[in-house]
């Protein structure tokens, strides 16, 4: 980080001596996992420069923004619509849990197996590591699972935290009460920040994330290409920088970024060879700065193609009508688009087995590599019907079980090659 931010940091109520054993992990695990690549396209320099200054930049627009009357909101879930929060002018950031540091602090309060996602998120805040975290006014929780639902009452005694209830299932009666939580959300923000959400306020800024959301289809589209002009360790780097990056800046860089593949793939240049097996990858959210899973991937002769994760595919894959003419009709359409997202907390969840079928032919996918976090029930459970769906339609599957440690690594590089071995004689 080029500046010095400690007096900011220490301002906000960052545990320096916690923050600074986080630092020394990010740059080397950065300059690892992505410097080492060759053959990166120049509009990665972009993120390369968001991620120097993580705590930095970013941070200090927060706090500018802060300074100026406004509020920042913070959400671990992307059921939570970020839409509304831009429309009554505050930041919404995600939240990353990605990296467990302060497990000890977070065990006190939380059992051991428990996921690491909840874990890391626990850790961050009763350790006082994150800023963003020590910046946001509020945090969205949701009923989505119930160790987060349960750890959100935890939180809930270190930060204001607003429940939103998500239903689990997709029924017209489940439409109903999310539709009537996403207009309660509505409420809560105007309150919490003193700003009406007006018609224009709103349509606007449905315009906005919906731009985001373009660019990142964009990228999606263009990673359908033979050879894939890309790797999938920067892709899922830029999706997770989408959670907590400014709207516009993010939504031009990665419109020029877009520009530059473009280019590429009409000069056939790809960042892995054209016979590389192509691999999607499906299961819970890789919160920065996990890139455990897609580092071994791509460092084993594969690349990836999509991700079908929260941090991926359901983040931006639909879009907000954007005609509608009051507050209401957005709020419905804003309800319908977030109640589309395929999360395995939901029953049944056809739509997600559906969905990796018709991805693994859109993206000319050899196989698909299943990372479930240790202890999510969900999606560990939900992994057996995945598993069956991809037999039957011919399409192979690994499924990993993994947490943010390192020590297995090395097995599940084993396996991973083994996989591709397996495609590869197919
Ligand atoms: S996996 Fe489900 S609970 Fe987790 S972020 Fe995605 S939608 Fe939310
Ligand atoms: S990864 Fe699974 S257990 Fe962890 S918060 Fe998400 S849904 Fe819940």
């Amino acid at each position: 980080m080029a500046k010095d931010y400690r007096q900011m940091w220490e301002s906000i109520g960052v545990d320096l001596e916690a923050h600074d054993k986080l630092l020394n992990v990010l740059p080397p695990t950065y300059g690892q996992v992505y410097m080492s690549q060759e053959n990166r396209p120049e509009g990665m320099e972009y993120f390369d420069f968001v991620i120097s200054e993580v705590h930095g930049l970013r941070i200090q627009e927060l706090q500018e923004h802060k300074a100026a009357g406004g509020k920042v909101i913070g959400a671990f879930c992307v059921f939570v619509p970020e839409e509304i929060v831009r429309a009554a002018g505050g930041i919404c950031v995600g939240l990353c849990s990605g990296v467990e540091i302060g497990a000890a602090k977070a065990e006190k309060v939380l059992p051991r197996n428990i996921c690491p996602l909840i874990k890391s998120f626990m850790g961050f805040k009763l350790g006082k590591v994150c800023p963003y975290f020590e910046s946001c006014d509020m945090v969205v929780g949701e009923t989505t699972c119930d160790g987060k639902k349960k750890a959100f009452e935890i939180l809930n005694d270190y930060v204001p935290v607003h429940m939103m209830e998500t239903p689990q299932m997709k029924r017209e009666k489940d439409k109903q009460l999310w539709r009537s939580e996403v207009q309660d959300f509505l409420v809560k923000v105007e309150e919490f920040t003193g700003s009406k959400v007006t018609d224009t306020s709103l349509r606007q800024s449905i315009k906005d994330i919906n731009g985001k959301r373009r660019a990142l289809l964009r990228l999606s589209e263009l990673r359908k290409n033979i050879p894939t002009p890309i790797s999938g360790k920067d892709c899922l780097l830029i999706e997770q920088i989408a959670m907590y990056d400014d709207v516009p800046r993010f939504t031009a860089q990665l419109n020029a970024l877009c520009d530059e593949l473009e280019v590429r793939v009409k000069e056939g240049k790809g960042f892995a060879e054209p016979a590389a097996p192509r691999i999607i990858v499906t299961g819970t959210p890789m919160a920065l700065p996990n890139w455990k899973i897609p580092h071994i991937i791509e460092t084993s002769g594969a690349v990836i193609v999509a991700e079908e994760l929260c941090t991926g595919l359901r983040y931006f894959e639909n879009l907000v009508p954007e005609e509608a003419e009051n507050t209401g009709q957005m709020v419905e359409d804003i309800a319908s688009r977030y109640l589309n997202i395929n999360c395995a907390c939901f029953t049944p969840n056809e739509g997600r087995m559906e969905k990796l079928v018709n991805l693994a032919k859109e993206y000319k996918a050899d196989g698909i590599i299943h990372c479930s976090l240790a202890f999510c029930d969900p999606y560990l459970v939900e992994a057996n019907r995945v598993e069956n769906i991809l037999k039957e339609n011919d399409i192979p599957m690994l499924k990993i079980e993994t947490d943010y440690g390192q020590e297995d690594s090395g097995q599940i590089k084993t396996r991973v090659e083994a996989f591709l071995e397996m495609i590869d004689k197919k």
